[in-house]
């Protein structure tokens, strides 16, 4: 029996997201009307905002006590390692696959990233960690969920607590996932998300971060740029939190705003909904490449339940020649790929070794798994039948290119 062949190009558009839903954009209309699109800037002294309205909405989507919503993912990450109290010069651990905004927020608030290789299945290296926590001394853990993949958060809590590490979680592509039936992100101290367009909700530019800590929560909204408003906060720990936090804690402007918000709210209700759409997408992907034996794809934990807004697979056996000729006739065919080997970053892709201003770590382990590994976002403007078709055509040319 023979596959049926693919068409030979696909023709959809891998950057371009879904329109804003209609309701949020009337929304956002009535603010633009009001005049009123500062978060504190309020008709009455008891009204809620749009952006107090949503922390509320979020904070009970994700099952937390306190939300924040704030200007970026990368501001929310350093707003976190500000309000547990890092210093300048202090140890952060992260992993080694993720994105330049995770070594990028680190860096920002005067940390020093400390790597940890990356494991077969796209997640940090447990066994590493525990070695880079004792070599490192650090008493924190950036741990981001890269790409969605969920590691055994059972073993992460576990030497988080041997080695009195903080955990702060970056969910920049876990928004709406789960570990072991606990949402991802709520199983450290302070979790951080991110709004911006390619993300699992779409406000342009935006973040937020999530606690059920008091104190952290009220530096985290001093830090935001509150003022002396922190008590408008629907979603923020009571007045007598702030009363050692006020004075001793600096403002660096990052909030969000009530136009953003008001985009947002509505998002929050269709979430659940579009997390179906992407694994129904990814996992019509899933079936079409398994069966190919070129490709190798990872394996998401038994307890992760994840959120596939995009895949990633790897062809270990290509040599530089067939990688670059199997990327060219994808693309010759209309399917962008990204190699996250590719020693020049391009794009939102980069390696480890291209933040410059980090310490240089060889980690050869990483360094295998990125080397022959391609990505690729589902935008749910694809159909169902978009997605097998680009798996087809990713079956196709894999097979063409004989190893
Ligand atoms: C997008 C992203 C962020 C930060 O989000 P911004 O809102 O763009 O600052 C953090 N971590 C990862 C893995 C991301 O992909």
């Amino acid at each position: 029996m023979t596959d049926p062949v693919a068409p030979k190009r696909f023709e959809g558009n891998f950057t371009q997201q879904e329109a804003i839903p209609e309701d949020a954009i009337q929304q956002a209309i009535e603010v633009m009307r009001s005049g009123r699109l500062h978060r504190y800037n309020v008709a009455a002294a008891d009204e809620l905002s749009e952006t107090a309205l949503l922390e509320q909405e979020y904070a009970a989507y994700q099952g937390q006590r306190y939300a924040l919503a704030l200007a970026s993912g990368g501001y929310a990450m350093q707003t976190a390692l500000r309000a547990i109290g890092l210093q300048p010069g202090d140890a952060v651990l992260t992993n080694a696959f993720t994105l330049s905004p995770v070594p990028g927020a680190i860096d920002a608030v005067g940390g020093k990233p400390v790597l940890v290789e990356t494991t077969s299945d796209l997640v940090i290296d447990i066994d590493h960690l525990d070695v880079q926590a004792k070599a490192s001394g650090a008493r924190v853990l950036m741990l981001s969920h890269m790409r969605g993949h969920i590691a055994d958060m059972d073993a992460i809590v576990e030497l988080t607590k041997k080695y009195n590490i903080t955990l702060i979680e970056d969910c920049a592509h876990t928004m709406g996932a789960s570990f072991d039936d606990v949402r991802s992100g709520n199983h450290g101290q302070i979790a951080c998300f991110s709004t911006q367009t390619y993300k699992h909700m779409n406000s342009g530019e935006g973040g937020f971060l999530t606690t059920n800590d008091d104190t952290l929560m009220a530096r985290a909204i001093v830090l935001s740029g509150s003022y002396m408003l922190y008590e408008r906060h629907a979603a923020g720990p009571p007045p007598q939190a702030f009363k050692e936090v006020r004075l001793q804690t600096p403002n660096c402007s990052g909030r969000m705003d009530n136009l953003r918000a008001a985009i947002l709210r509505p998002q929050i209700r269709s979430l659940d909904e579009n997390c179906k759409r992407w694994n129904e997408r990814f996992d019509v992907i899933m079936s079409t490449l398994k069966p190919c034996n070129v490709i190798a794809l990872a394996q998401p934990h038994p307890k992760a339940k994840e959120v596939s807004s995009s895949f990633q697979f790897s062809i270990p056996d290509y040599s530089d020649e067939q990688n670059q000729q199997f990327l060219a006739q994808c693309f010759d065919r209309g399917v962008e790929l990204k190699w996250f080997g590719a020693i020049d970053p391009v794009a939102y892709t980069s390696r480890y070794e291209s933040w410059a201003y980090v310490e240089s770590a060889n980690l050869a382990q990483t360094n295998q798994v990125l080397h022959r590994l391609y990505d690729c976002r589902i935008p749910l403007t694809f159909s169902i039948d978009d997605c097998k078709q680009i798996a087809q055509i990713i079956v196709e040319e894999a097979r063409n290119i004989v190893v």
